[in-house]
């Protein structure tokens, strides 16, 4: 079964009616061709779920009722925020859209010394679109946050009470082995930090400095990954072995 055609409202719904605007207006008017009296989902970030019936279609956009809300919950039970920095070009999309699907709560574009690519504001809202897209394709009801871009020791200075916190680097041990204990407490201690380098990888001094604030070097393997792949990989396997421990 296809999952249902869900429109993404910009704007949070109050009420019983709803307005679509812009890409999402433009998708059901014009590729799906919908017409007044079409159900289909909404949501807009607040964690609920509309239903709701096309009214009216005007220029560009399109009203609606509706009909019923529910809070439907498809986060992780914890929050995970993934620190990376950024690959260029298409490869932005892709990390986008994986960390979405997997439950990253946020993002923080990371300004590391060897980092290419630094998220300016028309970049941010790219990013942001594809949150959108990802986010009405795997069902998520609660967007993935695109922070401000961070520079690493800033970062890491100002992650120093979070308990679970792992930087990627090639040859440290692996994630099994790193000896890390799964969030168990509430409040802060239900958050993960995750971080994956530039390309051109971390300086020693990035390296040192992070340990120094008690971040903890995990390897992902004898290969060296992309940075996308490797924050996949980083945010799939925390959050296997996080389930594996209940
Ligand atoms: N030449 C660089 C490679 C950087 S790869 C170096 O040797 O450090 C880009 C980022 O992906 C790295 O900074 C790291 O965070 C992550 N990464 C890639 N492959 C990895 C591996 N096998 N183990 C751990 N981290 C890896």
């Amino acid at each position: 079964m296809s999952p249902p055609d869900r429109y993404f409202s910009s704007s949070p719904i109050v009420g019983n009616q709803a307005v679509l605007i812009g890409p999402e207006a433009h998708h059901l008017v014009h590729v799906l061709r919908a017409k007044p009296g079409s159900e289909v989902t909404l949501f807009d970030g607040s964690g609920l779920e509309y239903l709701a019936r096309i009214e009216r279609i005007d220029r560009g956009e399109v009203r609606l009722s509706v009909l019923s809300r529910e809070a439907i919950d498809r986060e992780l039970p914890y929050r995970l925020t993934l620190a990376v920095s950024l690959p260029k070009g298409d490869r932005q999309k892709w990390l986008v859209e994986k960390a979405v699907e997997l439950g990253v709560t946020e993002l923080v574009p990371l300004k590391a010394a060897r980092s290419v690519a630094q998220p300016d504001e028309q970049v941010r809202a790219r990013l942001q679109r594809h949150v959108v897209e990802a986010s009405k394709q795997c069902g998520r009801n609660r967007l993935m946050g695109i922070a401000d871009s961070a520079d690493w020791f800033a970062f890491v200075a100002a992650t120093r009470d979070v308990p679970l916190r792992l930087f990627a680097h090639p040859g440290a041990p692996a994630v099994r082995q790193a000896g890390w204990q799964p969030p168990t407490g509430g409040g802060h201690d239900r958050s993960v930090y995750l971080a994956v380098g530039p390309e051109g990888g971390w300086t020693p001094e990035e390296v040192a400095g992070a340990v120094a604030a008690g971040w903890q070097c995990v390897g992902l393997g004898a290969r060296i990954l992309r940075i996308e792949t490797a924050a996949v990989y980083l945010v799939a396997r925390v959050a296997a072995e996080i389930d594996r421990h209940g």
